[in-house]
């Protein structure tokens, strides 16, 4: 047998194997004597040769490459190979060197999802794999389930030997008359292993693996609790995702407060009542234990969860419950969608606008457009969601591709919060906060309500310079300023994460005048500090929720009231509900106004939205205040007047008219590199090819290499040749060519270079 293996190395096609010499008898048939034949290589020089599984294709082996041996994933198994085929080809055929699992890792769905992202993001295939996979099994970790120790009574037990001396050897037999029970209920129960192991002794009872008797869970009646009732348009978003079968993308663009939850809640519960499985996808920063206790209260069955940030062990455990079919919900964030589905029922993408979604380093995807591919290859529905849609979301609504279910009145009532811009040009400010917003506050405060006040910038200011002479004080490594911290009392490089101590003279004049410039959270905090010297005040950005289990703490203090003004990043602005909140102030919107990215219009009017959403959630009515010094901006007006979708239909046209994404599709080529030269001689040559292939590709344009938005980080040039294409088919051959040919461009040291596909911002 041959095996096409997807091997960890960065190259961009599989690599062909033999099977081990020891097979089983499933696979040595036929051919079994021309096999003798090729295989000329010397027996593997380490580790036993496993028996193949019978299932291959999915399964991890681990292969010789040069000298090395490198593990991969078995992407398709065949009888013949190219190579035996061709007399005069003097190449051997290397053997896998052992078999790392027994049931494959991946079924077949994800096998061609996985395929179909290295050929569509022009990734090599075998990072692509191992970039899908749950860390441990990276290497040769086994991807078994972990026993469950637990003891049931013997077969043989003699009532009479029952013990009556020891009351806790009398409970444990006790509670092991009716059904098996894991050590661990012992312990909650106080009763430790030794009472058991002393019942074991008397041939009583017997240790088992609990995981073996477990019932599945699409055998057992499932429980639902409803807590809402669903309000028409809830109700008709259901019975039209549940009316159509089969693959079907549905958009629910949903104002916020909706209650889109509730629509996914009910389609699940249509879903695992038929034995299928759901897997949802939420933002980084949703997947707290709110969310899925959420989903904990609702239904009986057993859910888990995957991101990054849990145990390795326990993330392990989460992909094979789910990918075995003996877990029925998933919730995760963007890396869960390789997670193989046994029954596969739904994939629902919660905030389906949120940048999160995309992979921006290694292997660059974007996990809401993988999901569509896999719904479509699973052929199951898929939910996308969001009050505030991406265009993309919004374009494929147009050309008819998905479906758009609109849920347009708030639950309870709840009345939508009112935006008004600030305009700042002549208004008094202090530390970046207007008269007016202070004047506000006080009002809402005066009311015992709670304010939220949001500032994209950590830190307490972005710049430190010399009052005397100017000196700005900058990153070693980056092109960057350094920000003054003072919490920790430092200086540190926003980009490389380098950290400085403070300065006490300019390193130029030696005077001892510096100053700061700009503001970021941490002076806001002061600030408002100094203004309501009696509130209590909380700050929510990185700096401040940097351990595991801080954020879920103050999200609970807020909803107990415990802080009345809020603080925070725009981490503030994506999911959480503060019902209490009355008045949002969002203290710089005009540097998304101007900015030379074309999304940033999209994501700036998304984060108002969806930071007005938070406010006036329950009965009391929300002001959102944007300090602007262009409140007649079209953009602010329309947004304020209209709405989100009357923004995004006009943003939309405009992107129409420039032929930009969607309309149009982007990749970027990244190149970067310590030495500047060596990196502009490469990229320079790169474009010179890219024009050269472009002469037959008449709708594809390439613009001249040019320098990233922040030139050095980390001490490494970063140089971008940004490629337009009319349609994504024909980006997609122009890409397959470049590939095809990388070789002609000369590889230098120290450069690395990636394709970009559908870039979330060329800069
Ligand atoms: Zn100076
Ligand atoms: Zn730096």
């Amino acid at each position: 047998m041959y095996l096409q293996v997807a091997v960890n190395i960065h190259i961009y096609q599989p690599l062909e194997y033999a099977t081990p010499d020891e097979i089983t008898d499933d696979h040595n048939s036929a051919d079994n004597n021309t096999l003798g034949l090729i295989f000329s290589d010397p027996p593997p020089s380490s580790g036993t040769p496993k028996q193949c599984p019978k299932n291959m294709t999915g399964c991890r082996v681990l292969v010789p490459v040069g000298s090395r041996e490198v593990l991969g994933v078995v992407i398709s198994e065949h009888r013949k190979n190219d190579i035996s085929d061709n007399q005069n080809c003097q190449r051997t055929i290397k053997k896998v060197l052992r078999f790392i699992d027994d049931v494959p890792v991946f079924d077949h769905n994800i096998l061609s999802l996985l395929l179909w992202a290295a050929s569509y993001y022009h990734y090599p295939v075998g990072e692509v794999f191992f970039s899908a996979l749950p860390p441990l099994l990276k290497n040769d970790y086994p991807a078994t389930l972990p026993k469950i120790e637990g003891w049931e009574k013997s077969d043989a037990a003699n009532p009479e030997k029952i013990p009556c001396r020891s009351s806790k050897g009398r409970d444990a037999w006790n509670c092991l008359r009716n059904k098996p029970l894991a050590t661990a209920d012992f312990k909650n129960m106080g009763i430790p292993v030794t009472v058991l192991k002393g019942l074991e002794k008397k041939g009583l009872i017997k240790r088992i693996n609990l995981r073996d008797r477990q019932k599945p869970w699409y055998q057992e009646e499932i429980t639902v609790n409803h807590e809402f009732i669903m309000n028409g348009e809830q109700n008709r978003a259901v019975s039209e995702i549940c009316a159509k079968n089969g693959f079907n993308v549905f958009l629910i663009n949903g104002v916020t407060g909706s209650g889109k939850t509730e629509v996914y809640l009910n389609v699940i519960e249509k879903v695992i009542s038929k034995g299928l499985q759901a897997m949802v996808l939420v933002p980084e920063i949703n997947l707290t234990p709110q969310t899925v206790k959420r989903f904990y209260r609702r239904f009986s069955v057993p859910i888990v969860c995957i991101n990054s940030a849990m145990p390795a062990k326990e993330r392990l455990n989460s992909f094979l419950l789910f990918s075995g079919g003996n877990a029925a919900i998933l919730i995760g964030t963007r890396s869960a969608v390789f997670t193989p589905m046994r029954f596969p029922g739904i994939i629902i993408i919660d905030e389906e606008h949120d940048g999160s979604f995309r992979q921006e380093d290694g292997f660059r995807y974007h996990a809401r457009d993988l999901a569509t591919v896999r719904a479509r290859m699973e052929n199951i529905p898929i939910i996308l969601g969001s009050a505030t849609p991406s265009l993309e979301s919004l374009y494929n609504v147009r050309i008819g591709k998905y479906h758009e279910i609109n849920l347009l009145s708030r639950a309870g009532n709840a009345q939508p919060a009112k935006i008004i811009p600030i305009n700042m040009c002549r208004e008094g400010q202090f530390h970046g906060i207007s008269d007016s917003m202070l004047i506000a506050i006080r009002a809402e405060l005066a009311q015992d309500n709670q304010v939220l006040i949001m500032l994209n910038r950590r830190g307490y200011a972005p710049k430190i310079i010399c009052h005397d002479c100017g000196y700005v004080f900058l990153c070693g490594n980056c092109d960057s300023g350094l920000c003054y911290h003072q919490d920790r009392h430092i200086l540190l490089c926003h980009h490389c994460e380098t950290r400085y101590p403070v300065p006490t003279e300019c390193p130029v004049c030696k005077s001892r005048n510096l100053t700061v410039t700009g503001n970021g959270t941490e002076q806001l905090e002061s600030c408002l500090k100094e203004h309501f010297p009696d509130e209590s005040i909380v700050r929510i950005d990185r700096d401040s929720v940097n351990r595991k289990g801080v954020l879920e703490r103050y999200l609970q203090e807020i909803n107990d009231k415990k802080h009345h003004i809020i603080i925070g990043t725009q981490m503030l602005a994506k999911g959480h509900d503060f019902p209490e909140v009355t008045l949002v102030g969002i203290i710089n919107v005009d540097s998304s106004l101007v900015s030379e990215d074309f999304r940033s219009r999209e994501k700036l009017a998304q984060l108002i939205i969806q930071v007005s959403g938070r406010a006036g959630r329950g009965t009391k009515k929300g002001k959102v205040l944007l300090q602007t010094y262009w409140p007649n901006h079209p953009l602010l007006e329309l947004l304020i007047n209209k709405g989100y979708n009357a923004f995004a239909k006009e943003e939309l046209s405009c992107r129409e008219k420039l032929r930009l994404p969607p309309i149009t599709s982007h990749a970027v080529i990244r190149g970067n590199s310590p030495s500047h030269k060596s990196l502009s001689d490469l990229m320079d040559e790169i474009y010179f090819f890219l024009l050269e292939i472009c002469t037959v590709f008449p709708h594809t344009k390439i613009h001249p290499p040019m320098a990233a938005s922040m030139e050095r980080i980390g001490n490494r040039y970063h140089l971008n040749i940004v490629i337009e294409s009319e349609t994504r088919i024909e980006l997609q051959k122009f890409l397959t060519t470049l590939i095809n040919h990388k070789n002609e461009i000369r590889h230098l040291n120290n450069c690395r270079i990636v394709i970009d596909v559908d870039p979330s911002t060329t800069l």
